[in-house]
């Protein structure tokens, strides 16, 4: 069976779009690398952050939905995303954060930082060895060697854990690493074997009496897991059905092509291709600075743009 070698891209919900670029952009350090719509909404704006080219594994997108209330974390949703600093970051980004009024608790020594972004999406910076490895994008308010370098885990909270791990392992090929007490809650950590450098872990958390979640702005819509290709994200669609889940068909989302199944627990999964990537629209000099839309949209331009909500 195929194995995916990691997280592809998560995307969130933010409220107040004009916030999220500076937050992601200015403060984060993170590059645009795509500013298009929601294809399946679109009235909403789809921002993709990521590293200079936004490789797999690097990407963080939102759609903008000012109209929505604030979600409520639980059960059955992506509650936290970790992105990998290279050893030695933490100081930097500790100091950035006093500067900016960015609330935030340390953790494992001083190593990882736990922060919220404007709209209550639970964050956190963790120093990893294997980020030094990867290139770090040199943002006109970041320096390179301290830049994020992309998602290096996952915290799922789930009300059916041996459910959602069947999915995991059967489905996309990851095994369980550990399983151990975290406060009042279990941690099962997953990994990818032959894990790409980042984007290759992901925690379950889970405990009896878990209340459901509620999406809103704050909240993660989805986690896509990465396929080499077609063939692979066929198989991979092949082997969720074996579990009884359903697969949508292929949706061509222009940087990469879909398949979406919500997994038991109810954490809406997707699998995404590595190519054809962001360069397909706009060179790499120009990475997010248009506002792209797929052919089929193109005609209706001057509609889309105007219902969009404003940006400063
Ligand atoms: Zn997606």
């Amino acid at each position: 069976m195929p194995v995916s070698s990691g997280v592809h891209h998560i995307t969130a919900i933010c409220g107040h779009p004009g916030r999220a670029l500076d937050f992601y952009g200015r403060c984060l350090g993170l590059r645009l690398v795509k500013k298009t719509v929601n294809f399946d909404d679109t009235t909403a704006w789809h921002f993709y952050f990521g590293d200079e080219i936004g490789s797999p594994g690097s990407v963080l997108t939102f759609f903008a939905r000012p109209d929505l209330p604030r979600g409520e974390p639980g059960a059955g949703e992506v509650v936290s995303i970790a992105f990998a600093i290279p050893e030695g970051s933490a100081p930097f980004w500790i100091d950035l954060f006093n500067d900016e009024g960015v609330p935030f608790a340390l953790a494992d020594g001083g190593r990882a930082i736990a922060f919220h972004d404007p709209d209550g999406l639970a964050l956190e910076l963790v120093e990893t060895r294997a980020a030094a490895n990867l290139p770090g994008y040199e943002s006109q308010t970041i320096p390179g060697e301290h830049a994020l370098r992309g998602i290096a885990n996952t915290t799922l909270l789930v009300a059916d854990a041996a459910a959602t791990a069947r999915a995991l392992t059967e489905g996309l090929g990851w095994e369980p690493a550990s399983h151990a007490r975290f406060g009042e809650y279990m941690r099962i950590r997953f990994t990818a074997p032959d894990a790409a450098e980042i984007g290759g872990a992901l925690d379950l958390l889970t405990r009896a009496d878990l209340g459901k979640g509620k999406q809103g702005v704050g909240s993660v819509h989805h986690i896509a897991f990465r396929a080499r290709n077609d063939a692979e994200q066929a198989e991979f669609a092949f082997a969720v059905r074996a579990l009884g889940l359903t697969p949508t068909d292929v949706r061509d989302r222009k940087y990469f092509r879909s398949i979406y199944f919500r997994e038991p627990s109810g954490v809406l999964f997707e699998i995404a291709t590595d190519g054809p990537g962001f360069l397909v629209d706009e060179k790499l000099a120009k990475l997010g600075t248009g506002v792209m839309l797929p052919a089929h949209y193109e005609a209706r331009r001057e509609e889309i743009l105007a219902g969009l909500a404003k940006v400063g």
